[in-house]
């Protein structure tokens, strides 16, 4: 086994202690140990299923096919998707004054689970239906999921899951308050993103170009990592637990 990247890890303790509250960053890397699949990559979803199952003009065309796909995907393995150590420690954090906001690539709902509330889904979340005719929505129940093709009790119209599908736009609301925390940060902590998705990433490259800084925890080399003042190559739990260990000691 290799030796922990100790030093890294408490600069990273040290950074955080002097700039905080601090913004964090999330990707499919902190939800992969509650069981959540990445999308992209090895082993990921769209290796398994068309990705156009999730483009909104195609569900509007075959709701169908889309449904089936999105059932199996989202309401039958991420469903019974709990946080893990990471969530609750950046939950903890928040409570603790130590996190001033969260931004969440995510639809997993796990943030929202874990406790945080100072919280931007940038691309929804999976826990509530949206109807695409009347835009009512409704928390994603297993009365509402139960037909093939859930339908608004409003008004008949056809149900999606309330997060981003390919087409669409970011939610405003989801998209102001992301920014508005990167212009208030000074360090953004980047758990499991990739950096690949556009224009949430341009979330922690907002606070860099503004002088702050970034960690990254991160098995893997990202599109963050040559901008990053501290890289961890550690997954998500293990990383938190031992920059949270170092915080307690107060050192
Ligand atoms: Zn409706």
């Amino acid at each position: 086994m290799k030796p922990l990247p100790t030093e890294s890890l408490e600069r990273a303790a040290a950074l955080i202690a002097e700039a905080a509250p601090i913004l964090v960053f999330t990707g499919a890397g902190i939800s992969v140990e509650s069981g959540i699949p990445p999308f992209r990559g090895e082993g990921g979803v769209w290796g398994r299923y068309d990705p156009s199952l999730l483009d909104i003009r195609e569900f509007r065309a075959k709701p169908l096919a889309s449904w089936t796909a999105i059932r199996e995907i989202f309401y039958e393995s991420f469903g019974l998707a709990r946080p893990n150590p990471a969530h609750e420690i950046l939950a903890a954090w928040e409570e603790r004054g130590l996190v001033d906001f969260t931004v969440t690539q995510n639809i997993d709902g796990l943030h929202r689970m874990a406790g945080t509330t100072r919280l931007s889904e940038f691309h929804g979340a999976m826990g509530e239906l949206i109807c695409v005719a009347c835009a009512s929505r409704f928390p994603a129940s297993r009365e509402l999921l139960a037909p093939i093709v859930p339908t608004c009790p409003a008004c008949g119209g056809l149900l999606k899951p309330d997060f981003v599908f390919f087409g669409e736009g970011i939610p405003h609301e989801a998209r102001a308050s992301a920014f508005a925390a990167a212009a208030r940060a000074r360090l953004c902590l980047i758990v499991g993103s990739t950096g690949q998705v556009y224009p949430a990433a341009s979330v922690p490259l907002a606070v860099k170009e503004a002088g702050g800084i970034l960690i990254e925890i991160d098995p893997g080399q990202t599109e963050f990592s040559a901008l990053a003042e501290v890289r961890l190559r550690m997954g998500a739990s293990e990383a938190l637990r031992e920059i949270d260990a170092i915080l307690q000691r107060g050192t």
